[in-house]
């Protein structure tokens, strides 16, 4: 089943430059419809489908700008269809927002591993959900698709644009080095799951690690306080684990 929003325009005809498409994947039609009516209002043409494989044909057929994708879905899960859109070249550049309900919040999101570009937790705003998708397409290359490699984290204050080298901590955009960049990317990729140093030094520095060696864990240390300082009020997201190495943790409340 699938249902246009709000649609009038003819199919082919011609869509104006700043006329957006999203595809919204969500099974509980009252939830589906709301997020098409704010998405339309805000000026996206919006497409809804009810489960994954009605998803996986609209792709199919036209690829969209962003696609809303909640994870709880009839058949086959929002996972998979993340995971079916990043293993296909023309379709893994294309901006996903999970929608995920709130105890999956406490865990991993297994969805921002396979490759989503935010996520929101149920219940949200229908007015966060707008100024997220907006977000993620301000930062998406103009020419759409193709844009392997965009990843987008978002953890408290602090905001990395992966592709853009960019990080920003309360919209204030910080300076690191190229050995923070990858040691933050590193931490928010991971969030809330502690990572030793030897694992630090192997994604930040690309060194295979020697867990005895002094010298190294402490040039990690050492990174993790330069970092903690550069992002100031955001810095004690950086955890410390005694004996074992840092995670980041999400809320501080
Ligand atoms: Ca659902």
């Amino acid at each position: 089943m699938k249902t246009f929003v709000n649609d009038s325009r003819e199919p082919g005809s011609q869509v104006t430059s700043g006329s957006q498409r999203v595809l919204v994947v969500e099974d509980e039609p009252d939830i589906a419809a709301l997020i098409g009516y704010q998405l339309t209002r805000a000026g996206f043409r919006v497409e809804t489908t009810l489960n994954g494989i009605e998803a996986l044909r609209a792709v199919g057929r036209d690829i969209p700008d962003l696609i809303v994708l909640d994870r709880m879905l009839p058949g086959i899960s929002g996972d998979e269809v993340l995971g079916r859109l990043k293993d296909d070249p023309e379709t893994e550049g294309v901006p996903v927002l999970v929608l995920t309900a709130k105890k999956e919040q406490e865990e991993r999101i297994a969805g921002l591993e396979l490759g989503a570009d935010d996520y929101l937790t149920k219940p949200f705003s229908p007015r966060e959900l707008v100024l997220r998708v907006q977000a993620i397409l301000r930062r998406a290359p103009e020419s759409g698709g193709g844009s392997a490699g965009l990843r987008v984290f978002r953890v408290g204050a602090i905001h990395m644009d992966v592709s853009a080298m960019q990080v920003s901590v309360l919209d204030e955009d910080i300076s690191l080095t190229p050995t923070e960049f990858r040691l933050l990317r590193a931490l928010l990729e991971c969030r809330e799951r502690t990572l030793s140093r030897r694992q630090l030094l192997e994604k930040a520095w690309d060194v295979e690690a020697d867990v005895s060696d002094r010298l190294e864990t402490r040039t990690v240390d050492m990174h993790v306080q330069r970092l903690r300082a550069k992002l100031g009020t955001a810095g004690d997201s950086i955890q410390t684990v005694r004996g074992f190495g840092y995670r980041l943790k999400k809320d501080l409340e």
